[in-house]
């Protein structure tokens, strides 16, 4: 059974950065350098980032919509002994976008894979670092749901006790942020951080509506904290 396990090909998550391209470790470059394929959420953004430290990889294209063909592919090369990365568009591969489904079947059909985790940046936790929140106990809600459900989302995040973090977009900020209004107490405490690590990181820290009035520009890409 070990032995099997030793031939096969390893699958390595690595994180990648949330903006800056210099937030990369010296490990996630090496798994890079050394593996023989990497699989990438977009291979256009992979391909920036493998580029930009001249690193040159066959890459298999891996997202939401991967369909069981490509999953059999993947587990095919693992079965014949080959390494695979796997990165996603921006941070660690796994929260709040496809890597977790992966591993979930990967898991369920081989129970012997090694995955092995290349750590570095995360928005949540990058932005929970800098909140000046408690973040002994914290809640991670990821996204607000599109359609169904959102308000029953806004209400858990308004009710919760514990610091509270969740993921939006530029698209949707000022709709989230109007929504959760309706349910949270004026006094709680929210900071935004926007585009962190990249040019125009702003980070907003008061009241809902102090940071609603203030905020000047809805593009890029948000964390927010709830406390
Ligand atoms: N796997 C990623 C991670 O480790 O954080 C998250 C991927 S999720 C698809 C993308 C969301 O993460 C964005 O919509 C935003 O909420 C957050 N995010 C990613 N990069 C960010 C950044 N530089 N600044 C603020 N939020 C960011």
């Amino acid at each position: 059974m070990v032995d099997m396990a030793i031939n096969k090909g390893k699958l390595y998550i690595v994180a990648t950065p949330i903006g800056n391209m210099a937030d990369i470790t010296l490990r996630a470059l090496e798994t890079l350098k050394s593996v023989d394929f990497v699989l990438s959420e977009d291979t256009r953004v992979g391909k920036k980032l493998l580029d930009q430290y001249k690193i040159n990889k066959p890459m298999i294209s891996y997202h939401h919509h991967s369909e069981a063909k490509k999953m059999r592919e993947i587990e095919s090369l693992l079965d014949n002994g080959k390494n695979i990365a796997l990165i996603t568009d921006a941070g660690t591969p796994g929260i709040s976008d496809p890597g977790n489904l992966l591993i979930e079947q990967l898991i369920k059909n081989d129970k012997e894979v090694i995955v092995a985790p290349i750590p570095g940046p995360c928005a949540l936790i990058s932005a929970l670092s800098i909140s000046g929140f408690p973040t002994d106990k914290f809640i991670f809600l990821g996204f607000p749901p599109h359609k169904n459900k959102r308000q029953k989302f806004f209400k858990e995040v308004a009710n919760a006790e514990q610091t509270v973090v969740i993921y939006e977009s530029g698209h949707r900020i000022l709709k989230c942020l109007g929504e959760l209004k309706e349910f949270l107490k004026p006094d709680k405490k929210i900071v935004i951080c926007r585009e962190l690590t990249k040019m125009f990181e702003t980070i907003y820290r008061g009241k809902i509506d102090e940071i609603m009035n203030n905020m000047k520009d809805e593009r890029g890409e948000f964390v927010i904290i709830i406390n």
